[in-house]
């Protein structure tokens, strides 16, 4: 069975992929949040709201890889 659910991969570790920084090629990351404003309009609240948008930063030198950046425009092409 390959049940795989969100959060919770059940792959064993030797069918990944590392991921490394573009920058500096370490191997490890932290997560960083971006944040977007709301406006009051839009929120519905009448108060302006944040909405976080959780990222990955490299832990040597805080890139964000292209991968993780936020794209505003909505990117649909699978890689
Ligand atoms: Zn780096």
């Amino acid at each position: 069975m390959n049940n795989i659910s969100p959060g919770q991969l059940n792959v064993s570790i030797e069918k990944t992929l590392p991921i490394v920084c573009e920058s500096c090629g370490n191997d490890t990351f932290t997560q960083a949040l971006y944040l977007r404003k709301v406006s009051a309009l839009l929120t519905g609240t009448g108060q302006e709201g944040v909405v976080p948008i959780p990222t990955f930063v490299c832990t040597k030198c805080n890139y964000v890889n292209e991968k993780f950046r936020l794209n505003i425009l909505p990117d649909l092409d699978d890689d």
